[in-house]
């Protein structure tokens, strides 16, 4: 095998023209024999470092994946790509099974996917023994370490397949960095002499963005509002949370709906299956959602409360953009969600509570940063960045310095004189001079300092404290109700020894404004380019819907984009595009086109034939297909003949003209939705009395009327598939 080889497997199945970083070279590992661990970030591109060895390579590939769920949509899209894949778990009946081991067995699987369990189970080695294996991938292989949240025993057996098969490679793919979880995984799976794969964890598609917890349900309702019929994640700590948020978005007409441990499976099963097809735009979840998913096209993710760590965080926002197209990612802090994951951390064993301490408070930096969020990020994970990244709010809204020192004095006044008292909202309320009764009550509003900073909002003064609390002004006790305490740097402040230079928060405004102005530039995607997104986007859903399958299936939204800005004219520039494999140039190829080249005549846009045609510039005009392939579409989404002719401004004659031929070529058009079968008999009968070539008028006058043109015309669509068929 050689890498051309691969990158001739790439274009021809997934219509990609260039393997990501790292992916030839892991591949040409597997060519050479060699186990391999890949460590690259979610929507890295795991899957194609198997995927195209098992295109490539003689035998199967036995992808070991230990959610039930994911194996289902990663066969079916596949499948979507004309390559032979199947599934073996507990939720296929018997014959289904013997079914998929016969087809191992014959060598019919490019790929097989089993549940771990499966997999180590007794009655399960001799049907591998008996089936030519070329790889072992072994899927979320961070679960194989006792270590990590994910653990799962099964993953602990795995080392068998190293004892019973020796020569056939192993490859492991996780998403989780970390040095210890690497290293159980080469020692547990008993892996020899590893070629080890570290992708870099930059996302760059991904926009971060942090923003203090300040009515959030207002922030989100426009940043929703910003960007409609896109799928997003919004992410709570609670269950409650969840159903009151997913209650309030309901109100505004958004397709919602909530997800968390606490719902039946089957609840959960509706409402994910619902988000991977498009029902639903958002879904309101705990973090129990979001590992069985592969959805490609989920746009934005937003954390309601700030995650328990950054590796957390990091796989959470990992979900949005997996297929490269720009995503948004927006983070809410608030120093009250600091102090429930520390009463949650306060009850686990000391020698693991004080790592993950140490991991909030590290999540708290990154949350309360006045530098580029993406430099923090791939830090964290052990990438030098020192470039800033031009995708962040602080890249995108670059601090301007003052000398804050008077400011920082009447704050730090305030805390003093409230005796370090109170936490961070009641000192802005004083700071501001709010009208707050429990101010008055607890006299909070006779110190000096009551008002004295009522100028600037509260959001301001979140802001400036939290980067006095970064200088080391000031502290928070967590484990004493949050109050603001002063160092002893402040004291050289308020004693006027030292200076401090503050930076100037931008406004809300000012920052939705800068994300706006980022987004669409980032888009590249000009005003008409997003019509026909928008209408692709609209295409591609009837079609998945008449497929049954996940609109992501079908094409991704990166790969509709380029549609959308390339233009194709011709199945061969459309071949070009990236994501538009054989398979789905041939199954959807031709609907595409025809819509691209509706929407450009509708615009007086000429379209400019690159490839496979003259490059002469053609206007095209409606051909016979397209038209009869619409009525199909609308004919597959229930639509009445009455329907489809006023959503097609035609005749409903000419409708039934459609549905007859569509009938005639095979199609399933249910006739007697519009003739019985006793009427179409008598059709027969009468044709036997007749001489051929037969005339519609001659024949409804033989049956003196009775019946309409239409009917007749349907009925006559049945015989002739009738005789052509015997
Ligand atoms: P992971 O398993 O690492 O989370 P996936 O394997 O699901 O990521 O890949 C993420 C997305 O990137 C998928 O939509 C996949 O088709 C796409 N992708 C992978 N490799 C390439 C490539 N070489 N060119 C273009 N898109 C790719
Ligand atoms: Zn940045």
């Amino acid at each position: 095998m050689t890498l051309d080889q691969a990158r001739q497997a790439l274009n021809k199945y997934f219509g990609y023209r260039h393997f990501r970083p790292m992916q030839a070279e892991i591949i040409q590992a597997v060519y050479d024999r060699r186990d391999v661990v890949v460590l690259m970030p979610t929507g890295g591109g795991k899957s194609i470092c198997y995927q195209v060895p098992a295109l490539t390579i003689h035998g199967t590939v036995l992808v070991v994946s230990p959610l039930i769920s994911l194996m289902r949509d990663q066969v079916e899209a596949l499948r979507a790509n004309g390559i032979q894949a199947a599934f073996l778990n507990s939720s296929l009946s018997a014959n289904e099974q013997r079914q998929v081991e016969e087809d191992l067995f014959r060598g019919r699987l490019r790929l097989l996917y089993v549940s771990p369990e499966r997999l180590v189970s007794q009655e399960f080695l001799p049907v591998l023994k008996a089936a030519r294996i070329s790889l072992f991938a072994i899927d979320e292989a961070h679960c194989i370490s006792a270590w990590g949240h994910d653990f799962r025993p099964e993953y602990g057996q795995l080392r068998f397949l190293k004892k019973q098969f020796p020569t056939v490679p192993v490859m492991a793919l996780t998403a989780t960095a970390d040095k210890i979880t690497r290293r159980d995984i080469v020692r547990q799976l008993g892996l020899r002499a590893p070629r080890i794969f570290v992708a870099s964890f930059d996302r760059p598609n991904l926009s971060l963005e942090v923003r203090p917890g300040q009515k959030r349900r207002e922030q989100i309702l426009r940043f929703l509002r910003a960007r409609p019929g896109e799928s997003g994640i919004i992410y709570c700590q609670s269950r409650k949370a969840t159903e009151e948020l997913a209650a309030t978005l309901a109100l505004t007409g958004l397709r919602v709906d909530y997800y968390h441990a606490g719902r039946t499976t089957e609840e959960r099963s509706r409402v994910q299956d619902a988000f991977i097809r498009d029902e639903l735009e958002v879904v309101v979840a705990t973090v129990a959602f979001g590992m069985g998913i592969d959805k490609s096209n989920v746009r934005w993710v937003i954390h309601y409360n700030m995650p328990q760590n950054i590796e957390s965080y990091y796989q959470e926002i990992g979900r949005a953009g997996r297929d490269g197209a720009p995503a948004d990612t927006l983070l809410f802090f608030s120093y009250r969600d600091v102090t429930v994951w520390k009463d949650i951390l306060a009850d686990s064993a000391p020698e693991i509570r004080d790592i993950r301490l140490a991991k909030l408070e590290r999540m708290v930096q990154y949350a309360t940063s006045a530098i580029c969020r993406r430099k923090i990020l791939l830090n964290y994970f052990g990438e030098q960045r020192t470039d800033n990244c031009g995708n962040c709010d602080v890249c995108l809204n670059p601090p301007s310095y003052f000398d804050g020192t008077v400011l920082a004095q009447k704050a730090l006044s305030a805390v003093a004189r409230l005796k370090e008292q109170v936490d961070m909202t009641t000192l802005i309320d004083v700071l501001r001079g709010a009208g707050k009764r429990y101010l008055r009550k607890r006299g909070y509003d006779r110190i000096k300092t009551f008002g004295a900073g009522r100028d600037l909002s509260f959001y301001d003064w979140r802001h400036y404290l939290e980067q006095m609390l970064q200088l080391g002004l000031v502290e928070i006790a967590y484990d004493d109700q949050n109050r603001v305490c002063l160092t002893d740097a402040a004291w050289d402040v308020l004693k006027g020894r030292r200076k401090v230079e503050l930076v100037q928060p931008a406004t809300l405004k000012q920052r939705e404004q800068a994300a706006r102005k980022h987004r669409a530039g980032a888009a590249e995607l000009d005003h008409e380019s997003s019509e026909l997104f928008e209408r692709l986007r609209q295409l591609r859903l009837e079609q998945a819907r008449m497929r049954g399958i996940a609109p992501y299936m079908v094409f991704s939204d990166a790969t509709l984009r380029e549609m959308a800005s390339a233009r194709p004219a011709t199945l061969a520039d459309l071949a070009q595009v990236s994501g538009v494999g054989e398979k789905k140039l041939a199954e959807y190829g031709q609907v595409f086109l025809d819509a691209i080249h509706l929407w450009a005549k509708e615009k007086g846009i000429a379209l400019q034939v690159r490839r496979g045609g003259q490059t002469a510039v053609r206007i095209p005009g409606p051909k016979k297909v397209d038209t009869l392939e619409r009525t199909w579409e609308l004919y597959c989404q229930g639509l009445s003949i009455y329907e489809i002719a006023q959503a097609r401004n035609l005749k409903p004659d000419t409708i039934i003209t459609h549905l007859a031929k569509l009938y005639e070529e095979g199609r399933k058009v249910d006739l007697r939705r519009f003739v019985s079968r006793s009427e179409m008999q008598r059709v027969l009968e009468v044709l036997r009395t007749l001489e051929p070539p037969w005339r519609l008028k001659e024949i409804h006058d033989a049956l003196g009327g009775e019946l309409d043109y239409a009917k007749i015309k349907l009925a006559l669509a049945w015989v002739a598939r009738k005789q052509r068929t015997g």
